[in-house]
């Protein structure tokens, strides 16, 4: 008897515990947005695809996409898609891997420590994706809706050695081989030493809007639009990453090299920040802002017929998972266990020309290492 309430006492400790960690969050009245369906024409081919554009939703697990799926009446881009993976995410120095090592991994196809930008275990600069392709003319760009030196667009352009470093980071821009950019801000942008921003406005042409007339002339364009336009949908950002995901397949496929294709990087970045702050609402209007951005980028993929899509995540965040919802009304609740990055494999969606090479379960290096051959070939 005295055990029996020794394992009462200790069971009811424990889920108060539990209980005092997990956060509860609602969404009601979601209004559906629809998805797009793709027409598999090129889906699983097996000739090399010239383009490739690689879109990473930060710190999203299954539970923001299935969220968004039921918030969104039972559809979503995402879920229209046939070839699926598993991406394991642990990084060279941490077994729950920081965006800065994980972007890395995906960015260059090496493992890496956390904070590292594009640099290896002995803090010496790997070469990513842009680099590598730039060498057989292929070009390349970068779009998200975290700041330009976000660790995950930073290891797309730049090699430093912890994330923090902000101001070498953005100097590392001008020298790099992007031809197109769009992120967080102008006003980022603006504290940055006069120098380089000098250096940013002589190798690009920068603008402040998806709409500047000069985005249609420029050769190498930066976008940096006001902070409010990258930032969190909740705080008043509209369509900025699906109409900035267009806008860069567009600039580039008009400038690629002849018989050459291209390179992007799209980064949902706010899925992230919003489960840190266990903000499920907030969350799932990233993961639905994020799903019509990949619908940008499939439909692109269906005119163009030579294109790969390869859509993953570069860790989980907050152990996301569903407490209740009804599709039919675009109601769903979620619980976040933690306000960090957990280990959990995250899935990994592909379409187009080899799609089918990205099936099973595989680490984020070697996701880039497979569309390093697949463009290098
Ligand atoms: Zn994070």
């Amino acid at each position: 008897m005295k055990k029996l309430l020794l394992f009462v006492l200790a069971a009811a400790v424990t889920f108060q515990a539990g209980a005092q960690e997990i956060k509860k969050g609602a969404i009601e009245a979601v209004p559906a947005q629809g998805s797009y369906h793709p027409t598999y024409s090129t889906d699983g081919a097996s000739f090399a695809p010239k383009n490739v554009i690689l879109m990473i939703a930060d710190g999203t697990g299954l539970g923001p996409i299935a969220a968004g799926y039921f918030a969104n009446h039972g559809e979503l881009t995402y879920f229209n898609l046939k070839y699926m993976g598993w991406v394991t995410t642990q990084s060279a120095s941490d077994f729950t891997t920081d965006s800065a090592a994980s972007g890395t991994a995906y960015s260059t196809g090496q493992k890496t420590y956390n904070g590292a930008v594009g640099m290896d275990l002995q803090k010496r600069p790997i070469p990513n994706i842009p680099e590598r392709v730039i060498e057989q003319g292929i070009i390349s760009g970068v779009v998200s809706t975290d700041d330009l030196n976000g660790a995950t667009p930073a290891a797309f352009f730049a090699h430093q050695e912890q994330r923090g470093m902000t101001d070498e980071i953005w100097a590392d821009m001008p020298g790099s081989v992007l031809r197109y950019f769009a992120a967080g801000s102008k006003e980022k942008f603006e504290k940055r030493p006069v120098a380089t921003q000098k250096a940013i406005e002589k190798a690009f042409t920068v603008v402040n809007s998806l709409d500047d007339p000069a985005c249609a002339t420029a050769e190498r364009l930066g976008v940096l639009p006001p902070a409010v336009e990258t930032g969190y949908i909740v705080n008043g950002r509209t369509d900025f990453l699906p109409r900035a995901t267009r806008q860069a397949i567009d600039f580039l496929n008009a400038r690629k090299n002849e018989g050459k294709g291209f390179f992007l990087m799209v980064e949902g970045a706010r899925i992230d920040k919003a489960c840190h702050k266990n903000d499920f609402p907030s969350a799932v209007k990233e993961l639905l802002d994020f799903d019509q951005a990949i619908a940008e980028a499939i439909k692109f993929a269906d005119e163009d017929g030579n294109t790969l899509v390869v859509i993953s995540a570069d860790h989980e965040t907050s152990g996301l998972v569903l407490w209740d919802g009804d599709p039919s009304k675009g109601n769903v609740e979620g619980v976040h266990i933690s306000g960090g990055h957990t280990p959990v494999p995250v899935p990994l969606f592909a379409y187009g020309p080899h799609a089918q090479d990205f099936m099973g379960v595989q680490g984020n290096e070697q996701v880039a290492q497979k569309i390093l051959k697949l463009l290098l070939q």
